[in-house]
């Protein structure tokens, strides 16, 4: 009998554990240069080190790149393997994001971009604005 797939983590090396865990410990998005400052301690000295190791966490889908920030964050979403579109809500005053999906979204992304004959492989969208936390109110 196999076990579910999904529900386990993938075998990581060291060096990939320690970028994954930086990410998931912090609770903002974070830059390749401050997760090095982050496992250095731990025996990462070279940034091309933290490159390879994300790399194959983005590769894995464990971690995503958010482009508007050139940071990265870990992934919030045990079924965001299974989808081509990905939202994240990313606020402007504490840094939060939040990754969030939607099929309509999707559906209407794919028919756009048919209509122009064009195959979606991945697209990511980036909210920038304020959380529930942050919002001003009134
Ligand atoms: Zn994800
Ligand atoms: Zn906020």
């Amino acid at each position: 009998m196999s076990a579910h797939i999904h529900a386990e983590q993938p075998a990581l090396t060291k060096n990939q554990s320690l970028v994954y865990d930086a990410l998931t410990r912090s609770k903002a998005p974070l830059s390749a240069y401050a997760i090095l400052d982050g496992v250095r301690e731990h025996g990462i000295r070279a940034p091309l080190q933290v490159y390879r190791a994300l790399d194959k966490l983005l590769e894995m889908g464990l971690v995503h790149r958010l482009e508007s920030l050139n940071s990265f964050v870990a992934c919030s979403n045990s079924e965001c393997e299974a989808r081509e579109t990905i939202v994240f809500a990313i606020c402007e005053k504490c840094s939060k994001v939040s990754e969030l999906a939607d099929d309509r979204l999707e559906a209407q992304l794919n028919a756009l971009a048919s209509a122009d004959h064009f195959s979606v492989h991945a697209a990511t969208v980036e909210l920038r604005g304020f959380c529930k936390q942050c919002r001003p109110t009134g």
